[in-house]
């Protein structure tokens, strides 16, 4: 039973249903069901969840036309997209 990792909205009971934002450094929840703030979450590195650097941290790879797949064909999560972008950016950007 670990209480802490559960992110439980106060106003409309919730559980672990909620999406984030990084606010100064933070990341924080936000319930799915009234918007409200619940609280922050300890923000976790983007990882890629599919394809031959699955499981590998976003930011140290170097295959650009991996990052370019995994853009387009895995639609992925907005804090997974954000990471994948910047990362192309920074590849690119040299
Ligand atoms: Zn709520």
């Amino acid at each position: 039973m670990d209480k802490l990792s559960d992110v439980i909205c106060k106003k409309c009971g919730s559980v672990n249903d909620y999406w984030t934002e990084m606010k100064s450094g933070q990341q924080c929840a936000y319930c799915n069901g009234c918007d409200s703030y619940i609280k922050n979450v300890p923000y976790q590195i983007p990882k890629f969840y599919i394809g031959k650097y699955k499981g590998e941290t976003i930011s140290s790879c170097k295959d650009l036309s991996y990052l370019k797949w995994f853009l387009e064909k895995t639609n992925p999560k907005a804090s997974q997209k954000t990471a994948v972008e910047n990362r192309i950016a920074e590849l690119e950007g040299r």
